[in-house]
């Protein structure tokens, strides 16, 4: 896009980030990221930058989407095509931003300049850097090692200077007069610098959007941190998020504490309690059910089929899972001679063949006959072998196949003494 022509955008919010409705004119038409865009001479809308999101607001009624800078041209990017078509350069428009929007971003941003120079004035590290979403803030700070007493520190010390409403100044500065101001960190721009000052607080090089005083951010709350890249990412809110922030926990802990019949405060404990029960109940239940499994396996076992060497149970288990369709088979094969044949039924069938080594039967060779019938696939070893197929309506077939099988007596060493 050709903006050699265009002058620099006068950026009103420089002056007065309150103002919220403005009167200007359309200098230029273009497009920025294939959306339509307008330049104007003068605007109030904050273009992305600074790691501080665009205003969003309208231009004659028209939705601005995003504003983005190229250079000093501020573009305001329209919904569609069509609505740039009612801008032609030349056009007086009446700009209107989302004060809500900018009002949440000024109090998060001059919240984040508030808890970075906090932490240095505590005695903590520095920030790396910053980032401001729709949803969240964050800061990156240069210590791996920051603990909760820093934190709180330099949280304190934040709403301590918001509480006081310390006045806060934004304004361009000589390289002269820059000499004698200490900056937190080096500007990183050429030519003249923004200086961002909170009264006997802070002095940094800033472009972005700041309230008058430090008294409109409201309240800072640190809401968690975590180690971040050798350093510590630290997630704060400020002024009107600290609210939903609020409200979102409170509702969440205030739900948990209700069904479990405490108030907040004991909450921590309730939990600990409630998994605790839940452990132990996991373990009787967990004994129970192996008592009750031996039990069964004992009851298949003396119904058992003898075949020389061999006693073998075949049956259908179709309400056991697999797992204990397992145990079951290894526990009736832990009796003397015990072979077990066991089936699950479903769209798809499984099947589990445990073998005592005395029975002489070979676990692998009983169930490749199963899986024959099951169109299926599987295998194991002499003692166990299980596997499963897609005809879960031939189960009983093959549970007879494998039986069959079973009933060869192989001429077993114990058979043949
Ligand atoms: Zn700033």
């Amino acid at each position: 896009m050709d903006t050699a022509h265009l002058a620099a955008t006068r950026r009103l919010y420089y002056d007065d980030t309150y103002l919220v409705a403005f009167e200007a004119t359309v200098v230029g038409l273009g497009t920025v990221g294939g959306r339509p865009a307008i330049a104007l001479d003068r605007s109030a809308f904050y273009p992305e930058g600074g790691g501080q999101p665009a205003d969003r607001g309208t231009l004659n009624g028209l939705p601005v989407v995003d504003v983005q800078a190229q250079g000093p041209i501020v573009w305001h990017i329209l919904e569609r095509h069509g609505d740039a078509a009612a801008l032609a350069p030349g056009t007086a428009v009446h700009g209107v931003i989302d004060w809500a929007r900018r009002l949440n971003h000024m109090q998060q941003h001059c919240g984040q300049h508030l808890l970075t120079a906090a932490f240095i004035a505590t005695g903590g590290p520095a920030t790396r850097s910053f980032h401001l979403s729709d949803t969240s803030v964050t800061i990156d700070l240069d210590s791996a090692a920051l603990t909760s007493a820093q934190i709180h520190a330099a949280e304190t010390l934040a709403n301590q200077v918001i509480w006081e409403d310390r006045p806060i100044s934004a304004r361009f500065v000589s390289a002269e007069e820059l000499g004698q101001i200490t900056l937190r960190k080096a500007p990183a721009v050429d030519g003249p610098v923004r200086v961002v000052s909170i009264a006997e607080f802070d002095h940094s090089a800033c472009g972005g959007t700041h309230p008058r005083s430090t008294g409109s951010v409201g309240l800072i709350a640190v809401l968690r941190s975590a180690r971040q890249r050798g350093g510590t990412r630290v997630e704060f809110a400020c002024g009107g998020r600290v609210l939903r922030e609020l409200r979102r926990i409170s509702a969440a802990a205030g739900n948990a504490a209700a069904m479990l019949s405490v108030g907040i405060d004991e909450l921590p404990t309730a939990v600990e309690r409630a998994l605790e029960a839940q452990r132990s109940l996991a373990k009787e239940l967990a004994e129970l059910t192996e008592a009750m499994d031996q039990g069964e396996a004992q009851r298949c076992y003396d119904a058992g089929e003898p075949a020389g060497a061999a006693r073998i149970v075949c049956a259908r288990l179709d309400s056991v899972g697999l797992e204990r369709l397992r145990r079951l088979a290894q526990a009736i094969a832990a009796q003397p001679g015990g072979v077990a044949i066991l089936g699950l039924g479903g769209e798809r069938a499984q099947i589990v063949v445990a073998c005592a080594p005395e029975s002489g039967r070979e676990a692998q060779t009983i169930v490749a006959a199963g899986l024959t019938v099951l169109e299926g696939r599987g295998g194991g070893s002499a003692t166990l072998a299980q596997g499963g197929g897609p005809r879960g309506d031939r189960l009983d077939a093959a549970l007879a196949a494998m039986a069959m099988v079973a009933r060869q007596d192989p001429g077993s060493p114990a058979l043949t003494k």
